[in-house]
């Protein structure tokens, strides 16, 4: 408790404390935002069904007076006092959201549904982890949000990208026919200390990988870009958004512009950890998106949010969290 009490605020003083729901709160992101709520002063409710969440992304916060863990899949009604809710729960990574799709889809339907329900309920203000999936295989780069998208509606990735475009309906809808206050963030490539060994991810695979020296897999020419955000950036710039006056309802793209080729980023991981590792080509899987870069100009005019971690810093963050929990998992 101590420690928890020498961790305190800082608080932002502006910031009234409210009852915050976390959805997903055990996951990668979910993790790092129920920390930087609770250092805010906030109560923070954190539901997980443990998919793809661990309590060991939590376990410095469950003894917090502060902290509540609920055990609980979003697919299922659930009734709680709230002032805002944070919907994150739902796999993330192609390997998890592509394990058991048709959950998938009910995770991000059902568990839209159950959130604005709850908040139509009890007037809590709500906001969606959307993703720049919804842009599909993009024809129009960078991606803005007026963007409709280039997505196809029948393959192995729809399941996810059709489950959050549902959900984004959702959340207007709810809007629009029952004055829910909503917020809808496009989260682009998000990497950081807490990502799942096993999710899949480019980041985490290459890390991974070359730690133990071992071969780095590039999917395809490797010639495909993503733009990698460090997860403190999203954070801040999801409180932001939340924190935004009700008017701004969104779809608001947050991520860093700053596009890399998987090939570039797997020479960059390669220099940063002196690993030696050679490449491993691998098939591209179906209907893997060629280019992806986030038109941030609107984040940036409406909430005055950009990212500050420079990927190399980013990456040197998240490559010292790898490094310790490889050797915590060896002596386990
Ligand atoms: P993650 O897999 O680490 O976290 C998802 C969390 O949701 C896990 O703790 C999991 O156990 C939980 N969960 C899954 N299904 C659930 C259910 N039915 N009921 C309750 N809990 C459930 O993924 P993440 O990277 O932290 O992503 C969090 C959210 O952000 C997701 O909604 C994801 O779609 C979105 N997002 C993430 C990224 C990214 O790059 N990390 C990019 C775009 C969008
Ligand atoms: N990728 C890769 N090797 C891996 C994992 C992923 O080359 O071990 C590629 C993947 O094909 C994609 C990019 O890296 O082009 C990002 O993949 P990730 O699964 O991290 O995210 P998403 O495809 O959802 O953007």
């Amino acid at each position: 408790m101590a420690e928890h009490q020498s961790e305190q605020p800082d608080h932002v003083g502006f910031v009234e404390p409210q009852r915050i729901l976390v959805t997903g709160g055990a996951g990668f992101l979910g993790s790092h935002l129920c920390r930087e709520l609770i250092r805010q002063g906030h109560e923070v409710l954190c539901l997980d069904n443990f998919f793809t969440g661990h309590k060991r992304n939590i376990v410095d916060l469950m003894t917090h007076p502060k902290f509540e863990l609920i055990r609980h899949d979003i697919v299922n009604p659930i009734f709680l006092e709230v002032d805002q809710i944070y919907n994150l729960a739902c796999p993330a990574s192609p390997i998890h959201y592509q394990y058991n799709p048709v959950k998938t889809i009910k995770t991000s339907v059902l568990g839209a549904i159950n959130v604005l329900g709850l908040a139509k309920r009890v007037r809590a203000r709500v906001l969606q982890a959307s993703t720049s999936e919804v842009y599909g295989d993009p024809q129009v780069h960078p991606q803005t949000e007026s963007y409709w998208g280039h997505v196809n509606p029948v393959g192995i990735r729809s399941c996810y990208d059709e489950g959050k475009r549902c959900a984004e309906t959702l959340f207007f809808d709810y809007h629009r026919q029952n004055k829910v206050e909503i917020k809808v963030a496009r989260i682009f490539n998000t990497y950081g200390p807490n990502m799942d060994v096993n999710d899949g991810r480019v980041v985490s695979n290459f890390i991974i990988q070359a730690l133990q020296n071992k071969p780095l897999t590039i999917f395809g020419d490797g010639n495909q870009t993503r733009s990698f955000c460090y997860v403190s950036d999203l954070v801040t710039g999801l409180i932001a958004l939340m924190e935004s006056p009700a008017e701004i309802t969104g779809p608001l793209n947050l991520g860093n512009p700053m596009e890399i080729t998987v090939n570039e980023l797997a020479k960059r991981i390669l220099t940063l950890t002196s690993a030696s590792s050679p490449i491993d080509p691998q098939p591209l899987p179906v209907d893997d998106p060629i280019q992806r870069q986030p038109d941030i100009s609107k984040a940036g005019e409406k909430l005055s949010w950009r990212p500050e971690v420079p990927l190399d810093e980013g990456l040197k963050q998240t490559i010292a969290y790898f490094e310790t929990l490889l050797g915590n998992l060896a002596i386990a």
